[in-house]
């Protein structure tokens, strides 16, 4: 008999780790998923076409369209004043022959999809305990108990304790900017556009949410947003209006706002000695470009394939799963995480050199056609 309880332990509720549970039992582990109970995810995340592809052949999701709302456009106006401006540059998926570049979902009903779907796996036992320590492959619990396996699944967030316990290296820079997010209503609909304003502190991004809901994502300076949000909903909505311009009528707030510091994050290696990291446990950034969760599902993807490719006879495969994991992970996250990167200081750049290559580059984008498909392929995690 085994001296484990399990095969795999995958630690955090949140997407990725959700994703993940799923994936590891589908690979026929049996697998304990750690997910205490927490507030609600009230962010959204878009997702390109190639994670919404990915969700539905791994079964996590049937019809995107039963969940989410398509994203047809990405409309992008400078509204920064600077010398040196770039154009108003219109992305049309068309242009790719797509009928979307991807699909923005709640990530609350995209979580309470996951759980149906692991609910009805027999080897996938969920558990509301957290992970107080990690010493070799056992963890021990806020409920006073421990478990082990051979394989674990740090899926638990930015301040990641199985990261830290693992020894995996992390290296963390906090922005001054964090993004404020709620639901909007708006007197005009935007139909299937994201729409971003570049202003010098940040953009001003509304997705579509159906009709005429869109979900703001606005990054500026903490204290500008904090002391906007103080200001109650009447001040917050003139605000609104004001930085997109007025150009949607009227507009209603549709929840509450909140608000989310925000940082990057990498790491040295993704996975070692039978411990492998997904989601914003392995990388974090601004919510620029719609990335961190559609990297966070090539996690999970890349982790389903290192397991289809092991040996679980040999005593050592899941030492070998982690080694693989980490392999396969490495270029597609300095890669994205070094796009994003230059994206977003490229945004806040005060100096001319910087505005002039920014505007350039949105030049070269609406006008030079190779250009714009380099572009597309990058933005969707193409491989
Ligand atoms: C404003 C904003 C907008 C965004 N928009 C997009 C977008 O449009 N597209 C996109 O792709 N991405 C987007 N992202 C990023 C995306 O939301 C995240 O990448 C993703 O949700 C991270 O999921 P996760 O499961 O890795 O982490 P989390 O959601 O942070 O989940 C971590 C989980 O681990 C649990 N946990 C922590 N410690 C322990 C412990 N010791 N024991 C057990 N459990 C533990 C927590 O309770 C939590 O449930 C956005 C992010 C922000 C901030």
């Amino acid at each position: 008999m085994s001296a484990h309880d399990a095969d795999a332990i995958v630690v955090g509720g949140g997407l990725a780790g959700s994703a993940a549970a799923i994936a590891v039992a589908k690979a026929g582990l049996k697998t304990i998923h750690l997910s205490p109970s927490g507030p609600p995810d009230r962010r959204t995340s878009a997702l390109m076409m190639p994670s919404v592809d990915y969700l539905r052949s791994a079964g996590l999701i049937d019809e995107p369209a039963a969940l989410g709302h398509a994203l047809t456009q990405i409309r992008i106006i400078d509204a920064t004043n600077r010398l040196i401006r770039a154009p108003e540059t219109l992305f049309d998926a068309r242009e790719i022959d797509l009928p979307a570049f991807g699909w923005n979902f709640a990530n609350a009903r995209l979580l309470e999809r996951f759980q149906t779907v692991a609910a009805g796996l027999p080897n996938l036992e969920t558990r509301s305990a957290s992970v107080t320590g990690l010493t070799g492959n056992t963890l021990t619990l806020s409920d006073g108990g421990s478990l082990s396996a051979p394989l674990i699944v740090g899926a638990d967030g930015k301040k990641s304790l199985i990261r830290t316990e693992a020894g995996l290296r992390s290296h963390e820079t906090e922005f001054a900017q964090s993004a404020l997010v709620c639901d909007l209503d708006l007197g005009r609909p935007i139909g299937g556009a994201s729409i971003e304003f570049h202003y010098p502190k940040g953009p001003f991004t509304l997705v579509p949410a159906g009709g005429t809901r869109a979900n703001l994502v606005w990054i500026d300076d903490r204290d500008v947003l904090l002391a906007a949000k103080e200001g109650g909903p009447e001040q917050l909505i003139a605000k609104f209006r004001e930085k997109s311009q007025r150009l949607f009528g009227t507009i209603s707030m549709a929840s509450p706002a909140f608000v989310f510091p925000l940082s990057t994050l990498s790491v040295d290696s993704a996975g070692t000695d039978g411990v492998v990291l997904v989601g914003e446990a392995a990388h974090a950034f601004p919510p620029i470009g719609a990335q961190g969760l559609n990297l966070g599902l090539r996690d999970v993807a890349d982790l389903a394939a290192a397991l289809e490719a092991s040996d679980r006879q040999t005593s050592d495969w899941a030492i070998d799963v982690s080694r693989d994991y980490a392999k396969r992970r490495s270029s597609d996250l300095a890669r994205t995480g070094g796009v994003v990167d230059t994206l977003f200081r490229s945004l806040l750049a005060d100096m001319i050199p910087a505005q002039a290559l920014r505007a350039g580059g949105l030049w070269a984008l609406k006008l030079a056609p190779f250009l714009r498909r380099q572009a597309f392929a990058v933005g969707m995690g193409q491989r």
